[in-house]
């Protein structure tokens, strides 16, 4: 008797070419290999391929050999610079290929690039990674995504190999600036902690043991940032919580006791400026997200 069962067979798992395996390059690529991709990679440096290949990559002895490989050819290069110097070479191979693009740069050069990578014929998606290497298909990694819409819905299962995928629209330039806007906060996070931590190590404190303090209250503190976007979507900025006038008048408190300490504090300096403007113009009983307003250039 037959066994009437019938299973629906798993699609094998796409083909995929990696262009640049600097540290995170590298952590792209082994996440391909480990979902059972077919990989095939290329670097500048022949011998960053080697730890890959013993993982079963097909190294490709140049950049065409790695882009005529696969359908899907990821870009993680250092510049964009660079990503034109390997890419510009091999236009008329790229027409048909999907290009994801995951190297870091601005809006334009996502947008430069995206046109260019049409006229060849080529499907182009520009990628924000917001992981470290060691974060890759971890988790807590995602990768933004914007441009051409066909192409992120026929290759999201094999870009999920990464991290999460974040759709965020269909101007090739939309994942750069949530990229770019994602290292804004994270780098005027870090500058207020290491401020923090010059500050207590001024008197000995060790600064491990305050990160158990600070981490706590930067959470506390990023927390409300949801709270502050609503306030600035609907331009309502009054506050009942903390409003720019008490911590215009706090905020010397921070720039001496800094001077005080031996502490350079020019990281914070413009902070209190923008504060003296705002209440200068009126907005002392506003909360802090008044001051995208007065961020305008
Ligand atoms: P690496 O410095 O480790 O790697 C840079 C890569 O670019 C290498 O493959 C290098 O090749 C290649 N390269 C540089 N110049 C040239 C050139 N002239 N021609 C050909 N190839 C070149 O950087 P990462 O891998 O860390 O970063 C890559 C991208 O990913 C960057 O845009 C970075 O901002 C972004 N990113 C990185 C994160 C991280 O935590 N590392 C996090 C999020 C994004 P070779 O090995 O031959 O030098």
């Amino acid at each position: 008797m037959s066994d009437s069962t019938t299973t629906t067979p798993t699609p094998d798992p796409a083909p995929v070419s990696v262009i640049g395996l600097g540290m995170m390059g590298t952590a792209l690529a082994a996440a391909f290999l480990a979902a059972g991709h077919p990989t095939t990679v290329w670097n500048r440096s022949a011998a960053k391929t080697g730890p890959l290949t013993a993982q079963g990559a097909q190294p490709a002895a140049t950049a065409a050999e790695a882009v005529a490989a696969s359908p899907l050819v990821v870009v993680c290069l250092s510049t964009y610079d660079t990503v034109e110097a390997v890419l510009h070479p091999l236009a008329e191979q790229l027409t048909g290929k999907t290009v994801v693009n995951l190297t870091n740069g601005t809006p334009a050069q996502a947008r430069e690039f995206a046109t260019w990578a049409r006229k060849q014929g080529a499907e182009y998606l520009d990628g924000g990674i917001m992981a470290v290497p060691q974060m890759i298909a971890g988790p807590y990694a995602y990768v933004l995504y914007s441009g051409s819409q066909s192409a992120f819905d026929a290759h999201r299962e094999t870009l999920a190999r990464l991290g999460d995928t974040k759709w965020v629209g269909t101007d090739p330039g939309r994942a750069a600036l949530q990229d770019i806007a994602l290292l804004t906060g994270m780098y005027g996070m870090f500058a207020g902690v290491l401020q923090a931590f010059a500050l207590v190590r001024s008197e000995g404190v060790s600064a491990e043991e305050f990160s158990s303090l600070l981490v706590p209250w930067i959470g506390a503190m990023t927390a409300d940032a949801a709270a502050m976007g609503r306030a600035i979507d609907n331009g309502e900025h009054l506050t009942d919580v903390s409003s720019l006038a008490v911590n215009q008048a706090a905020f010397p408190n921070l720039l001496t006791t800094h001077r005080d300490q031996g502490v350079n504090a020019d990281l914070l300096a413009p902070f209190q400026t923008l504060l003296d403007r705002a209440v200068a113009e009126g907005h002392g009983a506003d909360g802090f997200s008044r001051l995208v307003e007065l961020l305008k250039s």
